[in-house]
């Protein structure tokens, strides 16, 4: 018999688990979703890995899952024949959480379930949903190549630990017994199960088969006999890659599902955009854009990237080099037609059909983002509150969509009394005073700092617009704006600021003889600073301050030094 061990789950893993069986209740059906789309990421990598090392198929190529029901025992199985895995991938896959910002994760968790049921979804919740039906869960899986004796046995009642044997296993892949709670055994239902796939699960590229039991001879309505059928399997997907069909044939409900599959987020997307293009690179896209951010959005080793087919076969995850790190929130996928089967990171690096590629996808995302923004300001601009801070390192990024990212961006500005970033660069140049010849800007440490910024007083007082910019990345932002629509940036904290001909003749004459005024003021204060300054001014700009401090034109602006300083340079 089978040595079992006995191992503890991460503290994180027990945490998850509590959470989900109390929280996620209303919404359980989705354990099958969830194990179905690992099913198909195993067949997947298989596929895949089987590219170099065809013997991995061990003459079974037929890659899919199936779903069985035991009503006596009271489980439901599902069965792939993908990777598989091996004992240390089960320890390390089933018993911790390897995501990036998991600590991040719990430390937002408030006990309020409601709430809390919200954060799980966004953070996904993966294979431990089984936990939600079942009050023990037995894993039997065997890694592609390995001998049938090397299979592994995992099981766990999802309190705090599970137990680990060798087992013997002949067929490769993963079986998941659910052993149903004693008030879920509706999920043993076949109508009921069928109907959760083809909910959830119809995009799956890989066949879902279910066993349809046999019917045994019966009489028709004319006392004529009607034949036994004997029980056989039976495909209930659609089992067809789904960027693979006619956009005209899929609906939202698929496209939906289809992102939460590939995405391992639970919340239905934004938006997306599905598109096949042919000529000189031929590839296949579908891109979708979350409506919310992830817990790890700001960590820059965070994995992003598109999941990269060849000629409908997975290749990789997390391809990086197809999407601009601006746009690291965009989840889906390429599927191209001209890159070798064989390709690696190191060849996508530096390679034509990538850049072709990544200009393609970039301009469909900015494309989706420009028609959401004209047609559906609301959307566009949760968009905005949720990924705006990243859409504000594109300028910087990506020289030949300046103008385009340009167009998308949303500030604060004087204009409302909001710290909402709803204000367009067009918006404010309709806005523009007659004689008005630049966009004016202050950036500070906060909307709250930018807003009581002493720079604007001239500006309230002459009634011209000046957005507000509290963010950390807009200092940076800025310093590769230099313009937008024909029209420059102006910061007004910086040097000599010229109003041109916002200044009208009367209130020039006025000034000239306030200078003179306080001609021994500036000259006592030069005195008193000496070397601390470069220089000590004048300035009309000031209508309720005494003094204030200003950036040299050409140098940094006082933020920007800061930021330096907290760099540490
Ligand atoms: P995710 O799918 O987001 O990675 P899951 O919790 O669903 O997270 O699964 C955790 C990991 O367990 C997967 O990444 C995969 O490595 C492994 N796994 C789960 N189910 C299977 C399976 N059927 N075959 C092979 N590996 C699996
Ligand atoms: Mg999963």
């Amino acid at each position: 018999t089978a040595q079992h061990e006995t191992h503890g789950f991460q503290t994180e893993v027990k945490q998850l688990l509590q959470l989900m069986i109390h929280s996620l209740y209303s919404n359980k059906e989705i354990f099958l979703r969830e194990l179905v789309s690992n099913a198909a990421d195993a067949a997947d990598k298989l596929r895949f890995r089987a590219l170099e090392n065809d013997s991995l198929y061990e003459e079974d190529g037929d890659l899919g899952v199936k779903i069985s029901v035991n009503k006596d025992a009271g489980t439901v199985t599902v069965a792939d024949n993908g990777i598989g895995m091996t004992r240390d991938e089960v320890i390390s896959n089933l018993g911790t959480i390897a995501k990036s910002g998991t600590k991040d994760f719990f430390s937002k968790l408030s006990g309020d379930s409601a709430r809390d049921s919200q954060l799980i979804g966004q953070f996904g919740v993966g294979f431990y949903s089984a936990f939600i039906v079942a009050d023990k869960v037995t894993v039997r899986t065997r890694a592609a190549g390995a001998p049938a004796d090397e299979g592994i046995e995992w099981a766990s009642e999802g309190e705090g630990e599970f137990t680990i044997a060798q087992i013997n296993k002949p067929a490769r892949g993963t079986e998941i017994v659910l052993h149903l709670r004693e008030d879920e055994q509706e999920f043993l239902d076949d109508w009921r199960l069928r109907s959760i796939v083809s909910k959830y699960s119809d995009h799956i590229s890989i066949p879902v088969q279910m066993y349809k039991e046999e019917v045994p001879e019966r009489d028709g309505p004319d006392g004529e006999k009607i034949p036994a059928e004997p029980g056989k399997w039976e495909v209930v997907n659609k089992a067809t890659a789904l960027w693979t069909r006619d956009k005209s044939d899929i609906t939202d409900e698929e496209y939906k599902e289809f992102y939460k599959h590939i995405s391992h987020d639970f919340a239905d997307p934004l938006k997306w955009a599905h598109n096949k293009v042919e000529g000189k690179t031929e590839y296949t896209s579908l891109l979708y854009i979350p409506s919310k951010a992830p817990f790890d959005m700001w960590n820059r080793d965070q994995n992003h990237g598109l999941k990269l087919y060849v000629q409908r076969v997975f290749i990789m995850d997390d391809a990086e080099q197809f999407m601009p790190t601006y746009l690291r929130f965009v989840k889906g996928l390429v599927d191209s037609n001209d890159l070798p089967l064989n390709v690696s990171r190191e060849i996508l690096q530096d390679n034509k059909i990538t850049q072709a590629l990544r200009q393609g996808c970039t301009k469909r995302v900015l494309g989706m983002l420009e028609k959401m923004a004209k047609n559906d300001a609301d959307t566009y601009q949760s968009f905005w509150n949720e990924f705006g801070n990243v859409l504000k390192e594109g300028p910087a990024e990506d020289f030949s969509n300046k103008e385009k990212i340009a167009g998308l961006l949303r500030f604060s500005s004087t204009q409302a009394d909001t710290d909402a970033q709803t204000v367009s660069l067009a918006d404010y140049i309709e806005r523009m005073q007659e004689s008005q010849d630049k966009i004016y800007y202050v950036t500070a440490d906060s909307y709250q700092a930018a807003k009581n910024s002493p720079h604007l007083e001239i500006f309230r007082k002459k009634g011209i617009e000046v957005l507000l910019m509290g963010e950390r990345i807009d200092e940076w932002l800025m310093s590769h704006l230099t313009e937008f629509d024909g029209k420059s940036f102006q910061s007004i904290s910086k040097g000599d600021l010229d109003l041109g001909d916002l200044d009208d003749e009367e209130s020039k004459k006025q000034q000239e003889a306030a200078e003179k005024e306080v001609e021994g003021v500036i000259e006592r204060a030069k005195a008193a600073l000496g070397d601390k300054v470069v220089d000590v001014k004048f300035t009309h700009r000031l209508t309720d301050s005494p003094a204030v401090i200003v950036a040299d034109e050409n140098g940094m602006t006082t933020q920007m030094m800061k930021l330096m300083q907290a760099a540490g340079q």
